[in-house]
């Protein structure tokens, strides 16, 4: 009796710091959106903002700024439940396919969701750090005001 007690009261906490998580890797997506679009209006070259270099910027600073852990090699796919991507913060439809990813975080375990093509860029981002792609990361250090 008393060990459900302590898996209901670890459960509960558990929820409440994911809860806390998810809030706070909001915050950081719109003030990273924030903090880019005056960053990529004076690049100039194309018509548009490439809605995928931006979410690379983003991840990429992110993990620079360990508010990101590097994405893990191991994930669940199935179709789409409705989860947040950690990536993009959009929801994750039934017709998308959704990649669950456990992660330890601050000696939490963290489950964390993302569209199949955030889930590359998140990788792509994490393989460039871990190789270290110090030259870029100058480079992009450089262009934050
Ligand atoms: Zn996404």
């Amino acid at each position: 009796m008393s060990v459900l007690i302590r898996h209901i009261e670890s459960s509960r906490y558990l929820i409440s710091r994911n809860r806390a998580m998810i809030a706070a890797t909001r915050q950081l997506i719109a003030c990273n959106r924030r903090r880019l679009n005056p960053w990529w209006g004076f690049s100039g070259g194309s018509d548009e903002q490439n809605p995928v270099d931006e979410l690379r910027l983003s991840v990429r600073q992110r993990l620079v700024r360990g508010d990101l852990v590097p994405a893990p090699r191991r994930v669940w796919a199935g179709r789409g439940t409705g989860q947040r991507c950690v990536v993009c913060a959009r929801e994750i439809l039934a017709s998308e396919v959704e990649n669950e990813i456990s992660v330890r975080s601050n000696g939490l375990e963290v489950t964390l969701w993302a569209h199949l093509p955030c889930l590359r860029v998140w990788r792509d981002e994490s393989d460039a750090l871990e190789h270290g792609a110090s030259e870029l990361l100058g480079d992009f250090r450089g262009a934050t005001p």
